[in-house]
């Protein structure tokens, strides 16, 4: 077992508390036999804080849909929710109290995640892009006036943000990008195209990455940029995808005047920061408990309508995947807490988590058979059409954020240390 592996073990917390929820509906089965990987009491009572809160504030009715794929109404609710959440303190759990913050750690941070995902929450994407990886990248790499200027409004909900990395060329291999960010002054001035980039029409800013330099290895002129939406020259066009309301987009920069104290850290630097984003966002905690969460509606749904043996044993299966998927993803807060950046380890977590969700929404659709196809639109579909839904919105799932063969490729190479 090499070095990077180490965490799995280690990640055992000191105390006796509770296990958590995904963990505690297998304790039954698994009494006597399993490790006990357990909580702080601190860490327990905030996670019955959270659950209080959701019990008094959860928007009646609420379906819990993902943000990339909400009605407009949907996305109206999920963001009066940010602001309640924000009011909590609960969008800058990690960061420093002058910011806003609650100075807690990367454990508690996962919590919070994990009973988000598991419950639904609704998600504007304004705790899923602000606070997990734009807002850390900003408190890693920002200056001190681009921290007070970004900082309190994402912990506060008020802004939403978007990730402008991926071009019809660069996805997996990012350093392709063609974007150009030019400097001219005082100013850089923006011209291409980012694509496929969720929640482009809803967000007031955007996390950007240009090439500032032609001369260099390709990911060596790549800078990061904090780029206003509202900016002259910049277009977002919505891209029609397989769930109904999924909102990627396009946007287009046309001359675009970005002031250069909007750069991001170092200018042609950006790759590097790009690839610490990239580790912040592969921690898939809240859909690790998504998809716990969809396993143990469809057992719900097994108990009531008589399921066959095989899909029986393919929900235990699930469910067994689905706790191992949430301590793979405690692991990696854990190396956070250790001041170290999970590269394998997040891959991992990813990969497994992401992989799952597809399997868990196969199971119920052929659990469930043909009325698992059934959209919400139509009045006798089950679980009001959550299961077509989920189906549908899982199929990107491997692929956002870094597909499943890139994440294979970096767990072989920075993981298991075999060549490129
Ligand atoms: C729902 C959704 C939301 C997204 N949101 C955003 C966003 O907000 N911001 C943003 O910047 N981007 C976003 N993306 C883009 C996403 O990051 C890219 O789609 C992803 O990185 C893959 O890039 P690609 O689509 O260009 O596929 P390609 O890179 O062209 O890959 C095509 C296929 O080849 C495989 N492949 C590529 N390279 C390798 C390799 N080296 N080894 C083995 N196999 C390989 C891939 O795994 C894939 O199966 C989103 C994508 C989706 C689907």
């Amino acid at each position: 077992m090499g070095a990077n592996w180490a965490g799995a073990v280690e990640c055992q917390q000191a105390g006796t508390g509770e296990n958590s929820s995904a963990l505690a509906s297998l304790g039954g089965i698994y009494n006597g036999l399993a490790m006990h990987f357990g909580f702080t009491p601190a860490q327990n009572a905030f996670r019955q804080e959270i659950r209080d809160f959701l019990a008094r504030e959860m928007p009646t009715g609420w379906r819990g849909r993902h943000f990339i794929w909400m009605t407009d109404d949907e996305w109206r609710v999920a963001r009066e929710f940010d602001r309640k959440l924000g009011k909590q303190g609960w969008l800058a759990l990690t960061w420093p109290k002058e910011y806003g913050g609650q100075q807690r750690g990367p454990m508690e941070q996962a919590i919070f995640l994990e009973e988000m995902g598991y419950n639904r929450a609704p998600n504007s994407g304004g705790w899923a892009h602000g606070p997990v990886f734009v807002g850390p990248t900003i408190m890693h790499y920002g200056s001190a006036e681009m921290k007070a200027e970004h900082i309190p409004p994402i912990s506060r909900g008020d802004l939403l943000w978007c990730q402008g990395f991926s071009e019809p060329i660069a996805g997996s291999d990012l350093a392709a990008l063609e974007t150009s960010a030019e400097r001219d002054g005082d100013d850089y001035v923006v011209n291409g195209m980012k694509h496929l980039i969720g929640m482009g029409q809803r967000a007031d800013w955007c996390i950007l990455a240009a090439r500032t330099d032609t001369h260099v290895p390709k990911h060596k002129g790549v800078s990061l940029f904090l780029v206003d939406m509202r900016s002259p020259g910049v277009r977002v066009e919505l891209m029609p995808t397989l769930p109904k309301y999924g909102t990627q987009t396009r946007i287009f920069f046309k001359q675009v005047r970005v002031p250069k104290s909007r750069l991001l850290g170092e200018e042609n630097h950006g790759f590097y920061q790009m690839m610490t984003t990239m580790d912040l966002e592969r921690n898939r905690i809240m859909f690790a408990a998504d998809a716990a969460r969809t396993v143990d509606d469809l057992v719900a749904y097994a108990r009531q309508h008589k399921a066959a043996p095989l899909l029986r044993h393919r929900l235990a299966e699930r469910r067994i995947e689905a706790s191992t998927a949430i301590l793979l993803n405690y692991r990696i807060a854990w190396i956070q807490e250790q001041g170290r950046i999970p590269t394998a380890e997040a891959s991992i977590g990813k990969l497994f988590s992401e992989e799952l969700r597809k399997r868990v929404s196969a199971t119920g659709i052929e659990m469930i058979g043909l009325m698992g196809q059934l959209s919400y639109e139509e009045a006798l579909a089950p679980n009001n059409g959550g299961w077509c839904d989920h189906y549908l919105g899982m199929v990107s799932s491997t692929i956002v954020g870094g597909a499943s063969e890139v994440q294979r490729n970096i767990i072989a190479q920075r993981g298991l240390g075999l060549p490129r």
